[in-house]
C-alpha cells in the first residue's frame, strides 16, 4: 500500500470515529442537562476570587469578568397560546399581530438568544443605589459575567390577561397541584386546561431547568403590572366583586414568583399616556396602583412607560414617582439606551419591544437576538406586510 491509501484508511477511522462520539457526547449532553445545576451549585460554592481586577476562577475553570458594556434589555407581552382565537379576524386580530407574538415564536426567539450566548440578568445585579455628599445616587453595580456571555435584562409588560386579551392567551396565572407556577384557560366549550408550556412564565422556567447557566445569580424577567382588571389574571381591584378571595389567590402566585426569583414593576394604574396625563390624574393614578398592586407584591423601584411615553428628568411626574421609591424608569427605544442621572436618584432606561411589528419590520435591528424571519409564523399571523 502506498502512503496515499494507508492515510485515507487512516482519516476513514479516524472520521467513523469521530461520527460514534460525537452521538455518544451528544447523548452524554442530553443527560448531563438535568444534573448541570446541582454540579454547577457546588462549583459555585468553591468560587474563588484571583487577581486584582475582580476575575473569578471556579474548579470549572469559568472565568467572570465584570462587564462594562451596554446590557441589552428586551420585552414581551404575554403569549399568544390560541392563533385561533386571536387573529379569527375580528377587531382585535390586528391589535394581537401589532404587539403580540405566538409560544411558538417566543420558544425560538429565546433557543436563539441562548444560543448567541446571552445570559439572563437580574435588573437588581445592574444597579445599585448610594450616598454622595448626603443624596441618594444610582450607579451601576460590578456584574460579573462568565467570559464569552452576554447579559440579557428581561421583562414581560401587561400581565394581567384583561379583555383585551382573554381569548387569545392564558386566563390566568396559577398553582398547580404540585405547586408550581401554571397557566389556567377556559375555552369555548367551557373545556379546562392547565399547562406549563403556553405562558413566557412557566416556559422560562422549564427552560432554567434544562439550561441553569442562562439565569446568573438565578436571574428571572420582570413583571410589569398595570391594576386596572386586576393582575396575573385575578380581579385584584377594588371595583371586583370577590376583591378579597381574588387577592389571596393572587398574592399566593406572586409569593411562588418572589420565590423563584421574579420581580416586579409598576406599569402604572390604567395604562395611560403619560406624557398627557395631568399631575393630578397621574398622582391618583399611581396612589391606585400603590394600594391595589403594591399591596399584593411590595415595594418596586422599576416603572414601565405604559406605550413607552416617558417624561423628562425634570418633568414633576417623574419627581412623584421618585417620591414614591421608583428609581428606574423604562421606556422603549431602538437600542439599550441608558442614563443614570446626575441630580436625582434615578435610571432612564430603554428597552426593546420584541413584538409582531419588529418581527414584520425591525429584521435587521434585532438580528443580533434572532433571525425574525425564522421566527415569525406567517401561517398563523393576519395577511400583512413583512418587510423582509
Ligand atoms: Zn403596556
Amino acid at each position: 500500500m502506498n502512503k496515499k491509501v494507508i492515510a485515507g484508511i487512516i482519516f476513514t477511522f479516524v472520521f467513523i470515529g469521530s461520527i460514534f462520539l460525537g452521538f455518544n457526547l451528544g447523548k452524554q449532553d442530553a443527560k448531563l442537562v438535568h444534573s448541570s445545576k446541582v454540579v454547577q451549585t457546588n462549583s459555585d460554592k468553591k468560587t474563588q476570587r484571583i487577581g486584582g481586577n475582580g476575575e473569578i476562577s471556579t474548579q470549572k475553570n469559568i472565568k467572570k469578568k465584570p462587564w462594562k458594556g451596554s446590557i441589552e434589555n428586551i420585552f414581551f407581552h404575554p403569549l399568544i397560546s390560541n392563533p385561533e382565537v386571536a387573529f379569527n379576524g375580528d377587531k382585535r386580530s390586528n391589535n394581537f399581530d401589532d404587539w403580540f407574538i405566538t409560544v411558538g415564536e417566543f420558544n425560538k426567539i429565546l433557543k436563539s438568544i441562548y444560543d448567541k450566548d446571552y445570559i439572563l440578568v437580574n435588573i437588581k445585579d445592574v444597579y445599585e443605589e448610594y450616598e454622595q455628599n448626603g443624596q441618594k445616587r444610582m450607579r451601576r453595580k460590578e456584574l460579573l459575567i462568565p467570559e464569552g456571555k452576554k447579559p440579557i435584562i428581561m421583562s414581560v409588560d401587561d400581565l394581567s390577561y384583561n379583555d383585551g386579551m382573554r381569548g387569545g392567551t392564558s386566563d390566568k396565572i396559577i398553582l398547580d397541584s404540585k405547586g408550581d407556577i401554571a397557566t389556567f384557560t377556559k375555552g369555548d366549550n367551557e373545556e379546562e386546561k392547565i399547562s406549563k408550556d403556553n405562558e413566557i412564565i412557566p416556559i422560562i422556567e422549564g427552560f432554567i431547568k434544562i439550561h441553569p447557566e442562562f439565569s446568573l445569580n438565578g436571574a428571572r424577567p420582570t413583571i410589569a403590572l398595570t391594576g386596572y382588571q386586576g393582575i396575573l389574571g385575578y380581579s385584584t381591584d377594588l371595583s371586583s366583586k370577590n376583591y378579597e378571595s381574588e387577592r389571596k389567590e393572587a398574592k399566593k402566585v406572586v409569593d411562588k414568583l418572589k420565590k423563584l426569583g421574579w420581580s416586579f414593576a409598576s406599569h402604572s394604574y390604567g395604562h395611560n399616556n403619560t406624557q398627557k396625563m395631568p399631575l393630578d390624574k397621574f398622582k391618583i393614578d399611581t396612589d391606585k396602583w400603590e394600594r391595589e398592586v403594591a399591596s399584593l407584591i411590595g415595594q418596586t423601584p422599576i416603572y414601565v412607560y405604559p406605550h413607552g411615553f416617558s417624561v423628562k428628568s425634570s418633568d414633576s411626574k417623574l419627581k412623584y414617582l421618585q417620591s414614591k421609591g421608583f428609581k428606574i424608569f423604562y421606556s422603549v427605544g431602538k437600542e439599550p439606551y441608558e442614563q443614570i442621572l446626575k441630580d436625582s436618584c434615578g435610571v432612564l432606561a430603554d428597552r426593546m419591544a420584541v413584538d409582531g411589528i419588529t418581527l414584520r419590520k425591525r429584521r435587521e435591528r434585532f438580528m443580533k437576538f434572532y433571525d425574525s424571519k425564522d421566527i415569525i409564523d406567517l401561517s398563523v399571523r393576519p395577511k400583512r406586510e413583512v418587510g423582509f
